[in-house]
């Protein structure tokens, strides 16, 4: 039996990385998926690869920051899929990083609209298609950083991941008696784009990978497979959770 079968997932950030293993996951599992980025090519061929392996898939271009396109993605969702059940509220980005102050207020906006505002908007337009779908689950990308550790010169960032906990808590207070579920998910590093660029050098790969008990960063799929658990059934009673998946880097101290 699949797990998501019957369901409509959106996932955001799903032209790369974790939120591309995520789209593929779900697909695989059963779930019509609305892929979500601002790369229209790189969606289409997505849709394209799922579609291929017999699953059901619908691409959405735009950028998560936006008001406009947060509304948008929900009435595509509905308008053919007819219904709203898993969101995993994945796109984000590390934006321009260093001492605060030499930070530039709109590298900070930047980060926190990409990051945090985007929360808040697609809760605004997704909530409601979820309760007239009966319920669903909720889900932020956020990150150990910020809420386990302190990485210098990474304040905006931390400070709008840690947002994302914050905003997970109200509403899944709110809308427990609803039947929605809301949980945070906080990766530890993760072999993608973003991590790429962020160590940028085999040595700076060691020394990232160092920083985990498991001596290891993930590969995408093993943060897919976390956020399949609390899109599924199977996290019937999960809410309002920030759960680590991090291989241990905010516990290890050698
Ligand atoms: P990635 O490979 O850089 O992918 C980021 C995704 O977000 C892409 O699909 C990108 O697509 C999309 N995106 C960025 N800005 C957007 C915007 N304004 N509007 C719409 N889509 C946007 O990143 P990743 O490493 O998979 O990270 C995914 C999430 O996990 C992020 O929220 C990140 O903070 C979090 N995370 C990552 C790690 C890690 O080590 N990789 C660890 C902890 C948490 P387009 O460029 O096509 O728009």
């Amino acid at each position: 039996m699949k797990r998501l079968e019957g369901k409509v997932a959106i996932v955001t950030g799903a032209s790369a990385g974790i939120g591309e293993a995520t789209a593929r996951l779900f697909a695989q599992e059963g779930a019509s998926v609305v892929v979500v980025a601002r790369r229209a090519e790189v969606l289409d061929a997505l849709v394209h690869a799922i579609t291929k392996a017999g699953g059901e898939a619908l691409a959405v271009a735009g950028d998560v920051g936006e008001e406009a396109f947060a509304r948008v993605m929900v009435e595509r969702t509905l308008a053919r899929f007819g219904r709203l059940d898993i969101v995993i509220n994945n796109a984000g980005i590390l934006g321009a990083m260093g001492p605060v102050p030499d930070m530039a207020l709109s590298d900070w906006q930047q980060v926190i609209t990409t990051n945090l505002t985007s929360a808040f908007l697609a809760a605004k337009y997704q909530l409601p298609a979820m309760l007239a779908s009966g319920g669903g689950s909720l889900v932020f990308m956020s990150t150990f950083v910020g809420h386990t550790a302190g990485m210098p010169g990474m304040a905006a960032y931390a400070a709008s991941k840690a947002g994302l906990v914050g905003l997970t808590q109200v509403l899944a207070a709110e809308y427990g008696a609803q039947r929605i579920r809301v949980n945070a998910l906080l990766p530890g590093g993760t072999d993608t784009e973003a991590a790429r660029e962020f160590a940028d050098t085999p040595e700076a790969q060691e020394f990232v990978a160092g920083l985990h008990a498991l001596k290891r960063i993930a590969a995408p799929e093993e943060i897919a497979h976390a956020a399949l658990y609390l899109a599924s059934d199977d996290a019937s009673f999960t809410t309002g959770s920030a759960m680590l998946v991090d291989g241990g880097v905010s516990i290890n101290r050698v």
